[in-house]
């Protein structure tokens, strides 16, 4: 169950501040070669979040790209910070996921304690990578 806790997430340079009210719908890691070229790393963590538990009135230096090259074919709005370069949230297509944002975990306060539950384009996972150890997160 989803608790009301409410935390913040920035970016590098914290010129884009916002906040998420409770525990994240899901998360998951992504290994398609577009989150790991934006990210520049070896493979995405990211959190989802309905539009009514994010507060992105912080947010107003994030720049974006349509990114429409994607494995799914559904054009996903990738926003970056213009000033430090980190790579913020992701809207999706909103015939495939509306109302939801993506969030890197790791701008949010708190994410350390999270487990993802799934892995996506795993055939394009980096050969060091292992296998993720998925632990449930039903433990309240
Ligand atoms: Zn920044
Ligand atoms: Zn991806």
């Amino acid at each position: 169950m989803s608790s009301s806790q409410t935390r913040e997430g920035t970016c590098l340079c914290e010129a884009n501040k916002f906040t998420v009210k409770g525990d994240p719908m899901s998360y998951f890691v992504c290994h398609c070669s577009n989150c790991k070229k934006q990210a520049g790393s070896a493979f995405t963590a990211c959190v989802v979040f309905k539009d009514e538990n994010i507060d992105l009135t912080g947010s107003q230096n994030m720049g974006q790209f349509a990114d429409s090259k994607t494995k799914s074919g559904s054009t996903m709005i990738r926003h970056f910070c213009n000033k430090c370069g980190s790579t913020m949230l992701a809207r999706p297509d909103q015939n495939h996921l509306p109302n939801n944002w993506i969030v890197p975990a790791s701008l949010i306060e708190g994410h350390e304690a999270w487990t993802p539950q799934k892995e996506f384009f795993s055939e394009n996972k980096c050969a060091f990578v292992k296998d993720l150890e998925i632990i449930s997160t039903d433990k309240a």
